[in-house]
């Protein structure tokens, strides 16, 4: 389910779904154990029938957000992540140093060192965080300035260079990737600051390790809403579907090395009551 709103996506597999040829009326009685198959195996409405990274799924719409803006200071209660001037809240993900470069107010990705993590671990979240892909562009698609901000380190929200570069709509930039696409495509152009603000909301696990509550996001890309409370399936897998397996309720936040030297600046994070 996408937002909670049943119908909201396109389903393209309608037309030659078994679910619709379900409702016809069967002509003999050996089709009855076929249809009561297919209506144990039909998706709910609202579940989403897209696979995973398909072309086929409509682009969302491009919103010009204006020009790029100054840095945005953290509020008085925000844990300063990064603030242009070092890493010190960050390393590797073996527990080395972060290997990213600090340079005139901004970290950026140097391909092959790795992601990097923040030492704290976090659950419930408001978090923000500026960045920009390189400019001139350089490589098409997935390969366009990819990096990612992984919510407890598992659930990514891309980012990308998806500035007139066309990719698989939940791949690209504010997707929850190879879920959930943008409402709209806000992005700005490469090398200019762009900004997300996130509202996250962990998953919680029963004692038995089944999922009581999926995670939920809400996602501002340049301060135009791209994910409105949309349901996380599980954790960010390439090419297959999502799914949770139980972990602890605080985790900490996870920059992408995708190979592509983006870059990322003024980085705050405020937890919120869980
Ligand atoms: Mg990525």
């Amino acid at each position: 389910m996408r937002n909670g709103k049943p119908g909201f996506e396109p389903r393209p597999e309608s037309s030659t779904s078994p679910c619709n040829s379900a409702l016809r009326i069967p002509h003999s009685a050996f089709a009855w154990p076929a249809l009561l198959a297919l209506v144990v195996t039909c998706v709910p409405p609202g579940v989403e029938q897209w696979p995973v990274h398909s072309t086929d799924r409509p682009r969302p719409p491009v919103v010009d957000p204006g020009p790029e803006r100054p840095p945005e200071p953290p509020p008085a209660d925000a844990i300063v992540l990064f603030d242009g001037t070092d890493l010190s809240q960050w390393q590797s993900q073996d527990g080395t140093p972060a290997r990213w470069v600090v340079r005139d107010g901004y970290t950026q990705v140097v391909p092959g060192t790795g992601a990097i993590v923040s030492k704290r671990g976090f659950g419930d979240v408001q978090l923000h965080v500026e960045w920009a892909t390189p400019a001139p562009p350089k490589g098409e698609g997935q390969e366009r300035g990819n990096s990612g901000v992984f919510l407890m380190g598992l659930y990514e929200i891309q980012v990308l260079d998806s500035y007139n570069n066309d990719t698989y709509a939940d791949g690209q930039a504010a997707a929850v990737y190879g879920q959930a696409p943008p409402l709209v495509n806000a992005s700005r152009p490469p090398g200019r600051w762009q900004t997300y603000d996130i509202v996250f909301h962990r998953p919680r696990f029963a004692p038995n390790g089944s999922v009581r509550d999926s995670a939920r996001i809400t996602v501002l890309h340049n301060g135009v809403l791209v994910q409105d409370n949309t349901v996380i399936t599980g954790g960010t897998v390439h090419a297959r579907r999502a799914h949770y397996e139980p972990h602890p309720d605080r985790l900490p936040l996870m920059l992408q090395d995708h190979g592509n030297p983006v870059r990322y600046r003024e980085i705050w994070i405020r937890e919120l009551p869980q």
